[in-house]
């Protein structure tokens, strides 16, 4: 492929194909801006490198009666996606006036894009990473609510944060060792004391350690899906939690035994595993994390925290108490409407009141247990019946590319760490930390091969 090439100006529709109202074509490159001046009536690009707001401008094409009327925005400087002088058209989703001002545009000089150029070019400019193109991918095949929302929180940073740091602790390291070397004749000049070194070492490796299991548990579909306990204080979810656990708790296989903390929170949420006539999940109380106990207006850090476990849910248990009327939050699909405390209901809230088939509620009491096991059946067949989902799709990707990397990352780190501890010279452990930032780098794009860019952003359609 010749995409590597980012000297060339490319074009491609930019729209979902078929027709549609609106139909959109996006060039990036060098001379984004002459092209598109040889294709609409009198425009003169910008003089100011800001972005300009969209312009309304005809466009010029062989053939057609009448000029056609054209959005027009511009992007004339770096502060593009692609990180170039890019340009998009919006105008009629009629496919022969789209594949008519292409072709307009490769005859005025641009090229056509090839699969995921647009992300490739995004990328070797430094303005993606590698987990945060692929989560591009992602966007773009998403199908489903879910796949959306798994390749948004990809793309918001995911791994690559956590990577990128540790990868710069290490590079520094490597330079200390490095300058170092260059003394290494004269005894006395040391960069790094050995126990410092050895210090470092380990905790880069529990670091690595850390990051590792993350990347494992996001593209481990088996894990149990993930339960979640929502509605307003007092509603009850607490209550529901413990009456939940008392029936259905098991005790957690001895490898999750440490009570893990849910990420993304900042206070830990209280966690138990279920099994439900053979259906297990991971039921979670917001407890702490919701406004339970007196609630502090300004600590919106707590909500947002209580916002995110809702929206990493594979199930939401909305839950209200009788009288309560509460907008909820979640969409269907992820949810399970619950009437708690229905022991206080009137008439209107006792457990007949929800025939949750039809969209409403299950009626239940913490108190006296009813309804506790009508719910949990519910709650076991959305789960078993919901076997998703896009997201795992999107998210697994990524995750295999990962693991093998950050298995030779951890390998090298602990290679290093053997070394330093054995009083090994610090050529041989500077070697060492070497090939574990290179494994590393592979992870997020920094040290990549042709086959690895080739294998990604050949995946993406035309035009993204
Ligand atoms: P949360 O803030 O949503 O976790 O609500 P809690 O579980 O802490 O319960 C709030 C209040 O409602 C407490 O005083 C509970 O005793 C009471 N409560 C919870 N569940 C029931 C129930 O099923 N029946 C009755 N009568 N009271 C309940
Ligand atoms: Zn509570």
């Amino acid at each position: 492929r010749n995409s590597y090439d980012t000297q060339d100006t490319v074009v491609a529709i930019a729209s979902a194909r078929g027709a549609a109202e609106r139909g959109i074509v996006r060039l990036s490159g060098p001379d984004a801006l002459g092209v598109v001046g040889r294709l609409v009536e009198v425009w003169a690009p910008p003089e100011s490198p800001s972005v300009l707001p969209q312009q309304r401008v005809r466009l010029l094409l062989s053939g057609a009666e009448r000029s056609l009327p054209c959005d027009l925005f511009v992007w004339p400087d770096t502060r593009s996606y692609t990180g170039q002088p890019s340009a998009e058209l919006h105008t009629v989703g009629s496919p022969p006036v789209l594949d008519a001002l292409v072709a307009a545009a490769c005859a005025a000089g641009a090229r056509l894009a090839e699969p995921g150029e647009f992300t490739l070019r995004a990328f070797l400019a430094g303005r993606l990473d590698l987990t945060q193109a692929e989560a591009v991918l992602g966007v773009i095949d998403a199908r489903g609510d879910t796949a959306l929302r798994a390749a948004l929180e990809q793309l918001a940073g995911g791994l690559s944060a956590p990577l990128g740091e540790l990868r710069a602790t290490l590079l520094g390291l490597l330079a200390e060792l490095e300058a170092g070397l260059d003394f290494v004749d004269e005894e006395d000049v040391r960069f790094i004391e050995p126990e410092v070194l050895l210090h470092r070492l380990t905790e880069a490796a529990a670091t690595l350690q850390v990051v590792s299991n993350q990347a494992g548990q996001r593209g481990d579909s088996t894990r149990a899906p993930r339960v979640v306990l929502a509605g307003e204080p007092n509603a009850g979810k607490s209550s529901l939690f413990n009456a939940l656990r008392q029936r259905y708790g098991v005790e957690p296989p001895p490898a999750e035994a440490l009570v893990s903390p849910v990420r993304g929170t900042t206070r830990d949420a209280v966690t138990a595993t279920l099994d439900m006539g053979g259906v297990a999940c991971e039921l979670v109380d917001t407890a702490g994390v919701d406004g339970d106990g007196p609630i502090d207006p300004i600590d919106g850090r707590a909500r947002r925290s209580a916002d995110r476990l809702r929206q990493d849910a594979d199930l939401v248990l909305w839950c209200e108490p009788p009288g309560a009327r509460t907008v909820v939050s979640v969409a269907a699909e992820r949810r399970l409407r619950v009437s708690t405390k229905c022991d206080l209901g009137d008439e209107n809230n006792s457990p007949l009141c929800g025939n949750p088939a039809a969209g409403g509620r299950w009626a239940t009491s913490a108190a006296t247990g009813a309804g506790l096991e009508e719910l949990a059946q519910a709650i076991a067949h959305r789960l078993a019946s919901g076997e998703d989902d896009d997201s795992s799709a999107v998210v697994s990707h990524t995750a295999a590319r990962c693991r093998e990397s950050l298995i030779r990352a951890a390998e090298g780190l602990a290679g290093a760490r053997d070394l330093a501890a054995a009083g090994e010279g610090e050529e041989l452990v500077a070697l060492e930390l070497r090939a574990a930032l290179d494994a590393l780098g592979a992870v997020t794009g920094e040290v990549v091969t042709d086959d690895v860019l080739d294998q990604i952003f050949g995946k993406f359609c035309i035009g993204k």
